[in-house]
């Protein structure tokens, strides 16, 4: 008698007003790509105001729910989810169907419990708190269940509809934010370290699509080092399916900054590089702006002077989303996405083997400027661009498995 429904709910969304409906189809857009494994199980109905309801066509096994569970629970724009019995609203069968969902889902063991109904149709003939109380007895009388309204272990909520009524025991959190695809695009400098890949999660969860680029230095650097940043993209291709990685070498722009210019400045200078480079791969895929995972203060290219001193080579905007929060807040945070447990990863980083004994902390744009003038910018620019490798990421269940076990790692 009661079909199940998944509730996605979009509630920042929603008071977008008249945006509304541009935000739940770019999440529902999204949710079919990574939901397209399930598709004999799931139909997506119609939207309902702040939320999407997808209904089960039948029941999801337990690996099969956890898994899309997961999947709700790392995409970018859901606030929360739930899932429903959902059953005609007539009082008998809403008594029958709360007493078995009860049976199915009270934790036992005497756990306390309450029941909550609301009812958004005020015509039905009887009233939120009779119907509470008559479920609420009938679960104390088959289930033996105490009752505690004011701290239950366990809470059973009935919603009642016009012509349906919803019942359900939880809310599942999710992570916010808009969803993927209604915020522009963007193109995330990705490194291997820890704070990069928490910056591009942060702007994809503030609806931005994003490609990624990594500037490595094979062969003077392992391959494995980008076999590192590869994971650490299919991480975040679970945020973001259709993700993808740029690979740019710049063993040959190091050389010609390390030959031709005070060697202070090296990093600085090959920053100025990377964000130049990033520019021009922005003008290949129509992005409006770059994201870095510079926080300030937390290393020497990251002062305001050089930050400044790099990001002057670039019209486009530089994002750094991580600009104020302090290393512990970006460690949880990774650890949080499933990053964390690849970033710490041994590797050798392109910046570290190139960092001089005592960097700059503080450039002066006049110097900088003067120093760049020693190098062949296009030509370094155009050779580098023309030796790029692209890796495109689609959406794998496996890696959703992955990232679950990265997150239970660390
Ligand atoms: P991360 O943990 O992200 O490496 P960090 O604190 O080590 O950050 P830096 O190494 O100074 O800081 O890098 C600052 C930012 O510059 C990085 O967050 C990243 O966005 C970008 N970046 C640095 N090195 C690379 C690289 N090899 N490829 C792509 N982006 C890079
Ligand atoms: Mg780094």
């Amino acid at each position: 008698m009661s079909k199940q429904i998944i509730i996605v709910n979009f509630e920042e969304i929603y008071l977008k007003g008249q945006n509304q409906k541009f935000f739940a189809d770019r999440l529902r857009e999204q949710l079919k790509i990574k939901l397209a494994a399930f598709k004999d199980y799931l139909h997506f109905s119609r939207r309902h105001g702040g939320s999407i309801f997808i209904e089960l066509r039948k029941a999801l096994p337990d690996e099969e729910r956890m898994l899309v569970e997961e999947i709700l629970r790392r995409t970018p724009g859901i606030t929360g989810f739930y899932t429903v019995w959902s059953v005609p609203s007539r009082r008998e069968v809403i008594l029958e169907e709360a007493l078995r969902f009860a049976r199915l889902h009270y934790p036992g063991e005497g756990k306390s419990f309450r029941v909550t109904a609301r009812r958004l149709k005020k015509s039905l003939p009887f009233t939120s708190r009779e119907l509470a109380a008559d479920i609420g007895a009938l679960v104390v009388e088959t289930l033996g269940a105490p009752v505690d309204l004011t701290r239950p272990d366990w809470t059973l909520h009935v919603k009642v509809r016009a012509e349906q009524t919803f019942i359900y025991d939880r809310i599942e959190a999710g992570m916010g934010g808009l969803p993927v695809g209604t915020s522009g695009r963007g193109v995330a400098a990705l490194s291997g370290g820890i704070d990069s890949p928490v910056a591009a999660a942060m702007m994809m969860t503030r609806g931005m699509t994003l490609d990624l680029v990594h500037f490595h230095s094979v062969p003077r650097t392992s391959p494995r080092s980008v076999d590192k940043v590869k994971e650490l993209a299919r991480v975040l291709s679970v945020y973001q399916p259709q993700l993808r990685l740029f690979l740019v070498p710049v063993l040959d722009i190091q050389q010609a900054i390390a030959q031709n210019t005070d060697n202070k400045l090296r990093l600085v200078l090959l920053r100025r590089f990377m964000l130049l480079l990033a520019e021009r791969l922005a003008g290949q895929t129509g992005a409006q702006a770059l994201v870095t995972g510079d926080a300030l203060g937390q290393v020497a290219s990251q002062t305001l002077e050089n930050m400044t001193a790099i990001s002057e080579v670039t019209a486009l905007p530089v994002l750094r989303p991580l600009v104020a929060l302090d290393k512990k807040e970006i460690i949880r945070r990774a650890r949080a996405l499933g990053t964390y447990a690849v970033s710490i990863r041994p590797h050798d980083d392109a910046c570290a083997m190139f960092t001089p004994e005592n960097p700059e902390t503080r450039a002066r744009l006049d110097y900088v400027h003067k120093q760049w003038a020693r190098l062949d910018v296009d030509q370094l620019v155009d050779d580098a661009l023309a030796r790029v490798e692209t890796v495109d990421y689609g959406f794998d269940l496996e890696q959703v498995k992955k990232v679950m076990q990265y997150v239970r790692e660390k």
